[in-house]
């Protein structure tokens, strides 16, 4: 069966955002940028149904501007085997994408799509559920578990309180969790192999779907600074003050 997986390139987990000075979004000028965590996530569950034998291709997309090549290029080294790159230098909504990615999935027909449950840059939470909408088939959300067999994919879903486990007709829609896997480092000589692999590039125009935004950022500011804390000489002390403040009795 074929997968498609949805990678996006984000600010890297490690770096401290900053805003811009006139509030209008966060300054990514020689900012280190990589592939979103729960994306690298999606790639490697990929590579292990590859490696049981269940996968038989593994596709790697990409919206974005000319570096998100490199994204795709980390996606190919790790294993995936071909690449589509959708150009674009806006900054495309949950729903642009998942109209670009439903364009793809009619065009390659996959069994399986999987995406982030989140993208860390906007969290959004939103690019898998438009995504499965579009194209009517089922979704399984936050997965921390899939095991696809014979038309169909368990799925072990992370829901508040527990794990939910639920049965998809293929093909389906997965958006990974943090438990699903801890995925790979690309090693040197993969990717020096995944620099001749396929990669394919698209306009947004070629796949007939309009990206125009239809959010208004009003205004990005940093979180509040954290207020200074006391430090106490004892436990003794600690309680007072904790009882002063009435939190403890
Ligand atoms: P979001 O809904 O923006 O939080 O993103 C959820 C998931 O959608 C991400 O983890 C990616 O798998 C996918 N995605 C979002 N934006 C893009 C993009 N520009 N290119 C490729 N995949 C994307």
């Amino acid at each position: 069966m074929k997968v498609l997986v949805a990678v996006k390139r984000v600010i890297d987990y490690n770096v401290k955002p900053r805003v811009k000075m006139d509030g209008t979004g966060v300054d990514l000028t020689n900012v280190k940028m990589s592939m979103n965590p729960f994306d690298e996530i999606a790639v490697e569950e990929a590579i292990r149904l590859k490696e049981k034998g269940v996968a038989t291709e593994i596709v790697v997309v990409s919206i974005g501007p000319a570096k998100a090549q490199e994204t795709l290029r980390t996606a190919l080294a790790m294993g995936a085997d071909r690449a589509v790159h959708v150009t674009t230098d806006e900054e495309v909504e949950p729903l642009g994408v998942a109209k670009l990615l439903a364009k793809i999935a009619d065009e390659e027909q996959p069994q399986l799509i999987i995406l982030g449950k989140q993208a860390i840059d906007d969290d959004n939470n939103a690019t898998g559920q438009m995504l499965a909408a579009l194209l009517g088939w089922p979704q399984g959300t936050f997965a921390s578990k899939l095991d696809p067999s014979d038309g169909e994919v368990s799925v072990t879903r992370e829901v508040d309180g527990g794990l939910e486990t639920d049965k998809l007709k293929l093909p389906a829609v997965i958006t990974t969790d943090l438990r699903l896997n801890e995925p790979r480092y690309a090693s040197l000589p993969n990717i020096m192999k995944a620099k001749s692999k396929p990669l394919a590039t698209k306009t947004p125009d070629e796949l007939g779907v309009d990206i125009s935004r239809r959010l208004e950022t009003l205004k990005v500011t940093e979180p509040p600074k954290r207020q200074a804390g006391d430090k106490v000489g004892s436990v003794d002390e600690l309680v007072g003050k904790l009882k002063a403040l009435g939190v403890v009795a």
